[in-house]
């Protein structure tokens, strides 16, 4: 057993002792069997959130209304959910409304996919109702119960699907991948964070060139937001030799420079997905830089306006599209701007009125932006007086 499983141990056996049931579930106990690291350890049980409350002294109510509930064990959050199932799915989208069970099949029956549906107890004894064990066996990624109605009461596991795929390098079975193709246009029934979210994950995975051309075999590239035009560059994308994205910013720099979008037009693109700001600005800086070493245009003010962060980022891509530099190289060429950042110019706005040079303005500014350039490009050192006597000239 993993030390995740062996820390949580005790969780489990209290909630055993006390006369109901508790099991690894989900992802943890997967990705355990399979042999790759575990991140969250999810614990499923029959005991009611009430009841598990009674039996820990230190607890969270995280989702109390869906069965969740949190036990502080040890320095650790383990998230217990009690047995449900879910009913009464409308739009497509998972209820709201969720029935608790004392029965483990039922739970494990309303799970997506067969090898997300094992469960296993604290001496290691795995429930396998689905043939899970087998399906990790074989690689394959297979809807629990009939594929069609699955997808129907629930859109996002199509995304879901091509995710899993992707990150473990497993096929999607044909009867759910032909249930994916028949209902791909229900994708846009769900919410887009929640497709972002698989989404990105499905791009930083083992093989997202194989979750790209699922996303285009099943036509689900049509229905997320920008793609539908999208299909050649996409497709580009898909046939990346070594495909590795290690962080967002990548995945939608990479997506944002081969549709050959503008800044406007990424700021867009991810306003579309909902994404967060900084990344809207991490993508529109890193793909600028793509674009600059493709050209061989990579100035010291590039260079500056990346940021090494960016950089490396931008960097890793033009690796990856044939064109890149060496990491180390780069790391030099940026070393050797004389500053790193806008706060270690050896002058400020301050300095500029106090000096009686400039007055509080837009003028300011603009004269700081252009000693900043002067510098960067090695026209006069970073020192006070060299900046002085420049700002004055400037400020005529
Ligand atoms: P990860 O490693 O990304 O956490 P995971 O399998 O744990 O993968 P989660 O999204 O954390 O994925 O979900 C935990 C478990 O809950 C899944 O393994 C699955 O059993 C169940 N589950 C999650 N989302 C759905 C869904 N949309 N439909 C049915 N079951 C789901
Ligand atoms: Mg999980």
């Amino acid at each position: 057993l993993p030390v995740e499983f062996k820390k949580a141990r005790p969780v489990l056996q209290r909630i055993e002792k006390a006369g109901y049931q508790a099991y690894f579930v989900g992802g943890s106990v997967r990705d355990t069997i399979i042999g790759v690291p575990i991140h969250d350890v999810d614990i499923t049980s029959s005991a009611y959130p009430q009841e598990i409350k009674q039996l820990f002294p230190r607890t969270v109510d995280t989702g109390i209304k869906h069965g969740t509930v949190m036990v502080l064990y040890h320095g650790h959050g383990y998230e217990i959910t009690t047995f449900r199932t879910e009913s009464g799915y409308q739009d497509y989208r998972r209820p709201d409304h969720v029935t608790f069970v004392r029965s483990l099949p039922k739970d494990l029956k309303r799970r997506d996919f067969t090898i997300n549906a094992l469960a296993m107890r604290e001496n290691g004894e795995v429930t396998d109702l689905f043939d899970g064990l087998g399906d990790i066996k074989r690689k394959v990624i297979k809807a629990v119960g009939n594929p069609d109605r699955r997808f129907h009461e629930d859109a996002l596991r199509m995304m879901r699907a091509v995710r899993f795929a992707s990150k473990l390098d497993f096929k999607i079975e044909p009867k759910t991948l032909e249930a994916i193709k028949k209902y791909s246009f229900l994708l846009t029934k769900i919410a887009i964070e929640r497709v972002h979210s698989e989404f990105v994950k499905m791009m930083m995975g083992l093989k997202p060139r194989m979750g790209l051309d699922y996303m285009i075999e099943t036509n689900l590239y049509r229905y997320v937001p920008e793609f539908k035009d999208q299909l050649d560059a996409l497709k580009r994308i898909s046939k990346i030799p070594h495909l590795k994205l290690t962080n967002e910013c990548q995945v939608w720099s990479l997506i944002s420079y081969e549709f050959g979008l503008n800044r406007h037009q990424i700021n867009h693109l991810l306003r579309q997905w909902k994404s967060a700001d900084k990344v809207i600005d991490d993508t529109i800086t890193t793909t600028r830089t793509l674009r600059a070493i493709h050209d061989h245009k990579l100035t010291p003010i590039v260079i500056f306006k990346a940021g090494l962060t960016r950089l490396m980022d931008a960097n890793h891509l033009a690796i990856l599209l044939g064109f890149g530099d060496q990491d180390a190289d780069l790391k030099k060429q940026f070393k050797q701007i004389p500053i790193a950042r806008k706060n270690q110019l050896k002058i400020n706005g301050g300095i500029l009125i106090k000096g009686h040079i400039l007055a509080p303005g837009p003028k300011l500014g603009q004269v700081i932006n252009q000693l900043e350039l002067m510098v960067i490009n090695r026209q006069i050192p970073n020192q006070e007086p060299a900046l002085l006597t420049a700002a004055k000239k400037l400020s005529k």
